[in-house]
Parts: C-alpha cells; structure tokens; sequence
C-alpha cells in the first residue's frame, strides 16, 4: 500500500531518539539562552536551507519568517550571490534554498511568497514526477535515508519558477560526489545540467548531495562549473561576509545552515547567531584541498 510521510511528528515517531540527541538538545538549549541577539545585527548574508514543510511545520515556517525578518531582509539567491561576489553587503540578509524537491516545497514556497523570499530550489531530475511508489519507497530509503515522500513534478517545477524562484541542480539521482569516477561525476554535471537548462530555461545554481566538505572533491569542484553552472554550494555552517577585494562564483564557497523547522525555534536562532558572532572572510573560500 502507499503510504507517504506528510508529518514532521510522524518522522520523528519514525526515528529512534539517540542518547547524542538527547545530550545536543539539551546543549544548545542553554547555549541559546546564552546567545545574544546582537549579533544578527552584523552586516552579512546567511544561506538557510530546508527539505520539507511538512503540515504540522507550516505555521513553524511562518513564526520563523516572522521572527528573522525582525533582524533581516530576505533577499533572493541570485542576489545573495551578487551581493558576496561584489562586496557589497551592507546590512544583516538571509536567502533560502530547499534540497532535494519534495512535493510539500510547493507549500514552503507559498509561505515564503508571502513574505516575499524568493527562493532557490535544488532537485534530482531522475526523481522529478516521479509517481511510482516502489521506486520512490527504494530512492527516499536507499538514497535520502528518509521515509517515502511524494516528489514535485515538472508542471510544478514551472510554478515555482513563475512565482519567481529559481531551480538548481542536486545532480541526476542525488550522488555521492566523493564516491564516484571523474567520468562519472562529469557525465552527470552534463547531463543534469542540458535537462534543466531545457526544462527551466537557464541554469546558474549547484549544491552538492549531502552536503558536508568530505561529499566533496577538487575533480567535483571543477567538474561543476566546467558543466556550466555558476555559482556552488555546500551545506557546511557558517553565514558570509564581504571579501577584502571582489571574487568570482567559481571562488565562492557557499555556506548554508541546515534548518528542520520541526525543530525548537531558540535552536534555529542559536545557529545563526552563533555563525554571526564567528565569521570570517574565509567562509568565502574553499578548504585548500580543493584547489
Ligand atoms: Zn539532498
């Protein structure tokens, strides 16, 4: 039978609590306790990124919408990047982006309409329209390590577009670049690249499957933007501020915060505020080892 997650409580049910969680959510309890505000203050731009929007998580959104606006302006990925590359960040800014192109990013995108937060959302094409169950159930589970979820389709895809959002590319089938060939990863570069240069129009915006620098590679790097796209992210920590001297999207190393809105709310703030108060103009570049 089909059956498709469309809780935050259900996910959580679904998962066994481990002893670490426990210990972490009490941690950054009292370290947001500790946490200053003052620091949102800090001219920067903070990547936020997010997988779902579950039903029970559609209100979280919009309190947190409500809650960053306070100190930030929302402005779109596009722009984000503009604003690095120049130097030219001159007040606290916070853009979004979506991983991995759930069927409920339709209702994220909508609440973030409202506060006019435009969005950049990074999918697998393999997975796009995809509505065979068996095949999704072996993808979510085997790949994404997540219960079954329905998948937006390409109609939908054109929707977040006309609302003015932009689609990146999360590869073919969402891979694991530090495990694949050279020949490998540039095949995929390509050709996910061409499919959504079609489908979408143009096509600037790549962040790479899971995320963190050890999914990674110097050949994946470069492999990015030999394909054509601009501009790379990862889903390493950290918020950006202006370089000494303008750089290029091929420099740039974008940071994004990972965000689960079914989380505590302080904990959310926690992060940013903690990325605030410890940046550099580092976070801009890339480890040596991708060089
Ligand atoms: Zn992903």
């Amino acid at each position: 039978m089909e059956k498709y997650m469309t809780r935050y409580e259900d996910l959580v049910r679904s998962k066994t609590k481990t002893l670490r969680g426990y210990a972490r959510d009490l941690a950054l309890t009292g370290l947001s306790l500790a946490a200053s505000e003052k620091y949102l203050a800090i001219p920067r731009v903070q990547f936020l990124y997010i997988h779902h929007v579950f039903k029970d998580e559609e209100k979280r959104l919009d309190a947190l919408m409500k809650r960053l606006s306070k100190h930030h302006q929302f402005i779109s990925y596009n722009h984000a990047v503009d604003k690095i590359l120049a130097g030219a960040i001159d007040k606290p800014y916070i853009t979004f982006s979506s991983d991995d192109g759930f069927k409920n990013n339709l209702r994220a995108a909508e609440i973030l309409n409202e506060y006019n937060a435009k969005a950049c959302f990074f999918i697998n094409p393999g997975v796009i329209g995809e509505t065979d169950y068996d095949k999704i159930r072996q993808f979510c589970t085997g790949t994404l390590e997540f219960p079954p979820v329905e998948f937006l389709n390409w109609d939908e895809v054109g929707k977040l577009q006309q609302w003015g959002h932009e689609i990146g590319s999360h590869t073919m089938m969402h891979m694991n670049i530090a495990a694949q060939t050279e020949q490998q990863i540039t095949e995929d570069m390509r050709q996910t690249y061409r499919i959504l240069s079609e489908k979408c129009g143009s096509m600037k915006h790549f962040a790479f499957p899971y995320g963190r620098f050890f999914h990674f590679s110097a050949t994946g790097r470069k492999s990015v933007f030999d394909a054509g796209f601009t501009t790379c992210a990862t889903a390493e920590r950290g918020c950006h501020i202006n370089p000494s001297a303008p750089m290029t999207g091929q420099e740039l190393c974008i940071r994004r915060d990972h965000t689960v809105l079914g989380w505590d709310m302080n904990h959310i703030m926690y992060f940013l505020i903690n990325n605030a108060k410890h940046t550099s103009v580092n976070n801009n570049f890339y480890p040596a080892n991708f060089k």
